[in-house]
């Protein structure tokens, strides 16, 4: 099932640890329509603006596998409202600031990125049907800093 022209409920969904330990991560209809919003309002525009073909790491997560993962049950990835992902060839800070400038989004995080290590670490970004905060935050061993990576 496509949720968009380039990117597939499957991949918005699989998860190596899911497979692992048996859990089914399986989206109810509410939980897809977010993620067509986000393959639709981030994911595509991404594709077309740097022109390269990439896959998502980390889309929805049902509670179990939130849980399998040690992430916060509050996390947008539950609610199919997050993705995780890095284009390959591009520093993920540079894919972090153009969407900051570009896109409409809930919260935009540059997560474990090492400015000497161009494909170090990864986006996670989300988008709500509305009220969205356009929050942008740095995340590594260090802690959380608001911007993209000032403070690194
Ligand atoms: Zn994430």
């Amino acid at each position: 099932m496509h949720l968009s022209p380039h990117f597939t409920l499957a991949e918005l969904t699989k998860s190596q640890t899911a497979i692992r330990r048996g859990i089914r991560n399986v989206p109810n209809a509410g939980q897809i329509n977010n993620l067509k919003r986000l393959a639709k309002g981030i994911l595509e525009p991404l594709r077309e603006h740097f022109g390269r073909p990439f896959s998502p790491s980390s889309g929805f997560r049902c509670q179990a596998l939130n849980v399998a993962i040690g992430s916060k049950s509050t996390s947008q990835h539950t609610y199919g409202e997050a993705v995780d992902f890095e284009l390959p060839g591009i520093p993920n800070r540079d894919v972090a600031e153009w969407i900051r400038d570009h896109l409409d989004f809930d919260q935009l995080i540059l997560e474990f990125y090492n400015p000497e290590v161009a494909s170090s670490g990864w986006v996670h970004v989300s988008l709500k049907e509305k009220d969205n905060r356009r929050q942008v935050l740095t995340i590594n061993h260090n802690g959380v800093w608001a911007g993209l990576g000032e403070a690194i």
